[in-house]
């Protein structure tokens, strides 16, 4: 057993996804998701995760919920939207690996609000990978910015806020703009060497 190998896995290791949640696999509201009854996938997205994972990638959400810290919703109603989530991917063959969340406020002054980097940094942690030229797909400039500090791919779709964001520039250096996941998926498994 070769230990350096296992602490430094290959480019096989590194085949992860980190996704926003809001606006990239469900439909998004200015008045928050706060109910199981509220979150509505976005068509294509889940099939859309179910062939990245055919191709072998692992997909996790990374995703400010500041609903919870504002009291809008509480951590039992998150958990609901997640297992609708879930099962609803695994309907259509997809399975999400992780969910990372900031519940904090951008007044709580943490460390996992995106556009800072925290989230990026614990998947790192969790996976034992360097996010180096992983891709992650937002439909906020934030998002974006969360993953260009870490060397991650940034993707902007358009869904969601994906417009507003596109028009407002301003985008990390090599955004790569996409009209959805399904869109993205299917150009970067397209360029993914054989
Ligand atoms: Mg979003
Ligand atoms: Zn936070």
């Amino acid at each position: 057993m070769d230990s350096r190998k296992d602490r430094n896995p290959g480019a096989a290791a590194r085949k992860l996804v980190i996704l926003d949640r809001d606006g990239v696999i469900n439909a998004d509201s200015d008045q928050f998701i706060k109910t199981p009854n509220e979150w509505v996938a976005i068509p294509g997205s889940l099939e859309a995760i179910g062939q990245l994972n055919q191709a072998g990638y692992r997909v996790v959400v990374a995703s400010n919920q500041s609903g919870v810290g504002r009291g809008l919703f509480d951590m039992a109603a998150l958990n609901a939207m997640h297992t609708k989530m879930h099962r609803a991917a695994a309907a259509v063959g997809g399975r999400i690996d992780a969910v990372f969340f900031c519940p904090h406020t951008a007044a709580d002054n943490c460390d996992c609000r995106k556009p800072k980097p925290g989230m990026m940094q614990e998947i790192a942690r969790r996976y034992e990978i360097d996010l180096t030229g992983v891709p992650v797909v937002g439909d906020s400039l934030r998002d974006l910015q969360a993953g260009a500090a870490v060397g991650a791919a940034p993707h902007l779709v358009l869904t969601g806020k994906g417009k507003k964001t596109q028009a407002e520039g301003n985008l990390p250096a090599g955004t790569r703009i996409h009209d959805s996941l399904s869109a993205f998926v299917l150009d970067y498994l397209a360029g993914e060497p054989s």
